[in-house]
């Protein structure tokens, strides 16, 4: 099978290589095919694109959208899309913009805890892009307050934890309007990392369907391998197509890594079977 990465992240969120760094060091792996899909952002697009052409790679333009469906964060993926487009563009600027006001938030929760500087402290993690969790993790871990990304999330940054602050992305039919105005294809990332029992999955994946979502992640770097068979089954179940993707965020910072991720199980129908320049690479 053609070796394709659909989901991955550069210094334009919250990544630790530059878009071309990323796409040199996804070639090296053998990594054939790669998406860049920063959370809420296609600026790193241009500068992935044109190293893509240097190393023989071919680029996947993307995106993760943040999304709150019924009181929950869920992150969808836009393949495929048009960097350029106004809708997905204004979307995606009104979602930064709202970073904003959440990283002020969270800086005074943990002010409230005896951690000062976090903000700008976090700014300085982050490049010109978004400014998001992983920012503040590194900050905190840079200044002894845990050991690694793990711990740092598990201590501060998750639900129910001091630095948590709630916050209301955009809605799942916004994100799929400005993903599929933008030519691209919605897919659901990480499916089974939101820990939603098999209702709610089946409720998110018809109101996603119904939007115009075409795809789920099947294999995914933060999917435990027995779930690859689960959500392979829910894909066909449910008439979508499966995708794969690592999510890096670099060395030391990923659940997975790059070129190393298994082949969608044998009956998932690819999200990239129609796409022409995989074709080409197939022939
Ligand atoms: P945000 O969109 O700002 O809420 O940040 C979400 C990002 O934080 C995810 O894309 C991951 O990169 C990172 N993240 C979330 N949970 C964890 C975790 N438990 N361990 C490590 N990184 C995490
Ligand atoms: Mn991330
Ligand atoms: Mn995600
Ligand atoms: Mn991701």
């Amino acid at each position: 099978m053609i070796k394709v990465d659909l989901h991955s992240h550069s210094t334009i969120s919250d990544g630790l290589m530059t878009p071309s760094e990323l796409v040199r060091h996804a070639a090296s792996q053998g990594v054939q095919v790669l998406a860049l899909t920063d959370h809420d952002d296609v600026a790193g697009i241009d500068e992935a694109r044109a190293a893509a052409v240097d190393s023989a790679i071919t680029l996947i333009a993307g995106t993760e959208i943040s999304v709150t469906w019924r009181n929950r964060t869920l992150h969808i993926l836009g393949l495929r899309i048009d960097p350029q487009h106004p809708a997905l563009q204004q979307g995606l600027a009104r979602i930064r913009e709202s970073r904003f006001g959440r990283a002020e938030g969270i800086a005074s929760e943990l002010e409230k805890i005896g951690i000062q500087g976090s903000l700008e402290g976090a700014r300085q993690f982050a490049s010109e892009g978004i400014i998001g969790r992983t920012h503040f993790a590194r900050f905190l871990i840079a200044n002894g307050h845990a050991k690694d990304m793990k711990t740092v999330f598990k201590r501060y940054l998750i639900k129910g934890k001091p630095g948590y602050v709630p916050h209301l992305w955009a809605s799942l039919e916004e994100a799929l309007s400005w993903i599929l105005a933008a030519g691209g294809q919605p897919v659901i990332a990480h499916p089974g990392r939101y820990d939603l029992g098999r209702t709610l999955l089946d409720d998110l994946f018809n109101e996603f369907k119904l939007l115009g979502g075409v795809g789920i992640e099947v294999v995914s770097g933060s999917h435990h391998p027995e779930q690859y068979g689960q959500f392979a089954d829910l894909a066909h179940k449910h008439g979508l197509l499966s995708s794969r993707g690592s999510d890096y965020h670099g060395p030391g910072h990923s659940y997975m890594s790059m070129g190393r991720l298994p082949d969608l199980p044998s009956q998932c129908q690819p999200v990239w079977h129609d796409w022409k320049e995989v074709r080409a690479l197939a022939a």
